[in-house]
């Protein structure tokens, strides 16, 4: 394809207006965080521009991670088999359960390298004013590993915000009749502070300095 556009220089506003196709291509770029309309007309030009192949590739791997990446049967961590890496590694403490938001937690928990049992992703916390009730969470799940497992002590690694703190609240109150120790990380992470922001060295630090809430 001829080059008809720099890509350094500014994309004029209205080039979506050339065509319907490339107009679709934008607003669903532009839909993406961090992208502004802008910035989405430069990366569908850039596509437009590259060879087939590339582009081709790029909508591949897409398709891809939608049709292979699914939740792990047991813990809710993002994995292409069955259960993740983490529940099938034989050398975990399986009767160690680290309760975390979402699979980014637990890249950043594994990073710390201090924590050597297994993780429940519960797929958020509570939220009453924007309606994330108790069942739209994986507090089920969590029960029922419970139930089937043999799980000694359960630790609430969320953040501590109003929602987070409701959630660990919540949870501590539910897991009472399983008889199992429940614990939650240390304030070495700042009040207020969402968990995805606090360095590995406090989250470290808030894993071994846990409390026990009973
Ligand atoms: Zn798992």
């Amino acid at each position: 394809m001829t080059r008809f556009a720099n890509l350094n220089k500014p994309v004029p506003a209205n080039v979506t207006e050339l065509s319907p196709t490339l107009d679709k291509l934008v607003t669903l770029i532009a839909k993406l965080p961090g992208l502004g309309r802008k910035s989405a007309s430069r990366i569908a030009l850039h596509l437009l521009q590259s060879s087939t192949e590339e582009a081709l590739e790029l909508a591949r791997a897409i398709q891809a991670v939608k049709e292979k990446i699914h939740l792990c049967a047991s813990c809710g961590n993002l994995t292409e088999d069955k259960l993740c890496r983490i529940c099938t590694d034989p050398k975990r403490d399986t009767r160690l359960v680290c309760v975390v938001e979402s699979p980014t937690e637990i890249i950043r928990l594994e990073k710390t390298a201090v924590f050597r049992g297994l993780y429940h992703v519960l797929g958020g916390t509570l939220s009453p004013l924007d309606g994330v009730g108790p069942e739209s969470l994986r507090i089920q799940e969590l029960k029922n590993r419970l139930h089937e497992s043999q799980i000694n002590e359960v630790i609430l690694a969320l953040s501590p915000t109003t929602d987070g703190d409701t959630t660990s609240l919540y949870l501590m109150r539910e897991l009472k009749e399983y008889g199992v120790k429940v614990s939650r990380i240390a304030r070495g992470v700042p009040v207020g502070a969402d968990i995805e922001h606090v360095d590995e060295v406090t989250l470290a630090r808030a894993m071994v300095d846990r409390t026990s809430v009973e």
